[in-house]
């Protein structure tokens, strides 16, 4: 039966239900993990919704995740015992931004069936650009000038308001031009890219007062998760609505911001009772969801950060298991003893779904998803390389993108030639040369050009014949289903032939993965809700949102706000984590924010957390030793317990014990190869683990193993992080020479290269 009206204030402690019903006026929720900020806010929603004090669609409600938004709603609808089909402005930052900028696209030059750009065709539109100006491209490589793009949209900055001084005289000064033009190159294509969401809806309520006083008539309550992740981008937006109503709660934990390296700015949260005066304050110390020693343990470790609020955090919930710590071989012996702990767990009678495997990067996925194939434990993955970012699934997107947008050229050069259809490089650049000219998309370029001479031969009528089908397929657009309509373009176009023909190994895979790809837009009604649905989600996994049981692999950007019973954490060594990179580029701060993202690991967990390491690990194709990580030595011994493949070791200091259950995972895998790290740590066991060697700026110091030879020989092609790609031309033990297509003959050492 329904709950009786209000039923969702029992149960919450004191504070939790101060911060549901103070909803006049703005509010800050500042509190530690657990805490139940999220059920504050939920409760919140279902609150003003039972009060009748807004109508669903007068609530603004921001999420972290679109993950969470489907959660809020279901949780909501919970609470007040009908469904909300309602809540149409709950979700995340982008999503919304989106909606708003269908409505009003004109107003910055778009029109309202926009294309929302990814990464890829973000590089590849700034690759043109950057050559057209006649820029160095191997010093200011597109990405680079992408990731300052980003930087500048996350700070609000339209290239009209980025200061021209000193600052910004990126790409031999023309950093600011390069922003320029391909802002207006994005208006021509009627695309905007996921900066260019909420960026543009602030051009728009700053410009157009009128709309911007809609909203604020419109929005009477404004509800924000995870604020201490919002950039200057998002805050600014939230500042500008919140204006109207004044009714804004938001809720944060310093403790758990994460994404400094996208911009978000934990003063934000710290500011907020300057920004909003008259705010109201209220922190929760009692942490609902973990146990004691989890959160003493997860407490004790971030205590390591100087740059903090600080705050206490208590749970009712005493005892329980210690959080463990385990030495292991390598990667393939971590992800044997996590998948067996998995299967005792389940023998238990507990599910899949209570276990979650976390990890700071996703190449650590790849020895978790063969071994749960090997025995065919059910897993998903969520977040991390997905599936929509796989090159069939890109291709066909691409198909359809043309399909509803005739000016989206990136769309277009993907498929024009894809698959084969002898339309070569000098066609296409003919096509673009023309377009620019005649300041018309692409297609159109194209079905000009094609009446006249200038293109010849096959291409040409291989063009011609390929804006007929575009033509016939528009047509067919409202008379079948547009899951059909996919197919046949697909087959139609050759494309699928293509792969039928190609008799590389993954090609099947491919045919299958577009298969699926049908399958997840059945979802939708339309083929523009599908393509919009794409561009905005970030969480889909292969599952399609079916529940089923099954672990959970994800990264732990990816696991905040969630929990689970049971949770693993490998990689837990120096270099992998931290990680070598965050504290290359951002030294201390990087560093406090890797412990921060720990922190966020560990309070995961409800019942139990598992900590890894492994002694050998693998670095792109080359293998290195490794450290325990030094948040390993920072874990409050009282609440930690050393174990291995054969048990637990619970007596004396947390890194002695460490070391002797490792000792023994190294005589359980006595068969694997002998690492001069394993021989060192042999050596070091009884003595404290220490920590890694640092350089004279307390970086780690990365080790590459001694008179080792390379895993790699001359001719090979690799990748290099900063270097790009290039030929070995010579290896000398682990050194390596290596001509780059870009930067010239360098010396690198064969553990920052990857085969490519
Ligand atoms: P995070 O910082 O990780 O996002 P949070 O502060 O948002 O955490 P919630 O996820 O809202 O915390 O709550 C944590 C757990 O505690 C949830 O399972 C929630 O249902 C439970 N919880 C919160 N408040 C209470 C309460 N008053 N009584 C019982 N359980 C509660
Ligand atoms: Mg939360």
């Amino acid at each position: 039966g329904a709950p009786a009206a209000g039923a969702y204030l029992e149960g919450l402690n004191p504070e939790q239900r101060d911060a549901v019903v103070s909803v006049e006026g703005p509010l800050l929720v500042l509190a530690g993990a657990g805490t139940g900020k999220t059920r504050v806010l939920t409760c919140r929603l279902a609150h003003i919704l039972n009060n009748g004090m807004a109508y669903p669609s007068q609530i603004l409600s921001v999420t972290f995740t679109n993950k969470a938004a489907r959660e809020m709603r279901h949780r909501v609808s919970e609470l007040l015992g009908q469904t909300t089909e309602g809540l149409p402005w709950l979700g995340t930052f982008h999503s919304i931004a989106a909606k708003i900028l269908r409505i009003h696209a004109e107003l910055v030059g778009l029109k309202s069936n926009f294309t929302i750009l990814d990464t890829d065709d973000q590089i590849r539109l700034l690759k043109q650009i950057i050559k057209a100006e006649n820029i160095d491209d191997k010093k200011w490589t597109a990405r680079y000038m992408a990731s300052l793009i980003d930087a500048w949209k996350n700070k609000g900055l339209t290239p009209g308001k980025c200061d021209p001084s000193e600052k910004y005289k990126f790409a031999e000064g023309k950093g600011l031009i390069i922003y320029k033009t391909y802002q207006d190159r994005l208006k021509v294509l009627n695309a905007a890219d996921f900066g260019d969401l909420l960026l543009h809806n602030l051009t728009i309520f700053q410009n157009n007062p009128d709309v911007l006083a809609r909203y604020h008539a419109k929005f009477r309550y404004i509800l924000v998760d995870e604020y201490q992740d919002t950039n200057v981008c998002q805050y600014l937006w939230l500042r500008l609505l919140a204006q109207g109503s004044n009714n804004v709660c938001v809720v944060g934990d310093d403790d758990q911001s994460i994404y400094g390296w996208r911009g978000a700015e934990v003063d934000n949260i710290l500011r907020f009772e300057s920004d909003f005066p008259g705010a109201k304050v209220i922190r929760l110390e009692r942490n609902y969801r973990s146990t004691e020693h989890i959160l003493a343990a997860a407490s004790g470790l971030i205590s390591s950060n100087k740059d903090r609020l600080g705050k206490t955090l208590w749970t009712e919930d005493d005892g329980g298991h210690k959080v463990s710590v385990t030495g292991v071989w390598d990667a393939p012996a971590e992800a044997r003893i996590i998948s067996t702990d998995i299967e005792n767990w389940y023998s238990k009678g507990r599910k899949y779904s209570d276990v979650a495997i976390l990890v700071r990067a996703s190449r650590q996925m790849r020895s978790f998803e063969e071994r749960f194939i090997q025995i065919g434990l059910p897993y998903k993955v969520i977040g991390g390389p997905r599936f929509f970012e796989r090159q069939e699934i890109r291709d066909a997107h691409a198909y359809m993108r043309l399909l509803v947008n005739d000016t989206d050229d990136l769309a277009f050069e993907r498929v024009v030639n894809t698959p084969k259809r002898g339309i070569g490089a000098t066609s296409i650049q003919k096509l673009q040369r023309a377009a620019r000219s005649m300041g018309v998309s692409l297609e159109t370029a194209t079905r000009e050009l094609t009446k006249t001479d200038e293109i010849r031969g096959k291409a040409r009528s291989s063009l011609r014949a390929f804006c007929l089908d575009l033509d016939r397929w528009r047509a067919m657009q409202g008379t079948m289903r547009h899951t059909n309509l996919a197919e046949q373009i697909l087959d139609e176009s050759g494309y699928t032939q293509m792969w039928r023909d190609n008799k590389d190994a993954k090609s099947a895979g491919r045919l299958e993965n577009l298969k699926e790809l049908i399958q997840a837009m059945n979802e939708f009604d339309t083929l523009p809700a599908y393509l919009e649905h794409i561009s905005l989600v970030m969480d889909v996994d292969k599952s399609n949102g079916v529940e089923e049981d099954q672990v959970s692999l994800m990264t732990l950007h990816s696991a905040k706000g969630l929990e689970f019973p049971l949770v693993f954490l490998p990689g837990w060594e120096e270099g992998m984590f931290p990680s070598q990179k965050s504290m290359d580029e951002s030294g201390m701060a990087g560093l406090e924010e890797e412990r921060r993202l720990a922190y966020v690991g560990i309070t995961r967990a409800r019942e139990q957390a598992k900590i890894y390491f492994a002694a050998n690990r693998q670095v792109y194709g080359s293998w290195q030793s490794s450290l325990p990580s030094r948040f390993i030595d920072e874990l409050p011994p009282a609440h930690v317990e050393a174990a291995s493949e054969s048990g637990l070791h619970d007596s004396g200091a947390v890194a002695e014990r460490v070391a002797s259950s490792f000792a023994r995972s190294f005589e359980e895998n006595k068969s694997g190869p002998v690492s001069p790290g394993w021989q060192r740590f042999q050596q070091n066991k009884t003595k404290s683990f220490g920590r890694a060697p640092k350089d004279i700026e307390g970086h780690a110091v990365r080790r590459p193993a001694k008179g080792k030879s390379s895993n790699y020989n001359k001719g090979d092609r690799v990748f290099h992080q900063k270097f790009g790609y290039g030929l070995v031309t010579e290896t000398d033990g682990t050194k390596l020479t290596v001509a780059f297509e870009k930067a010239g003959e360098k010396k690198v050492l064969d553990g920052f290269v990857e085969r490519a």
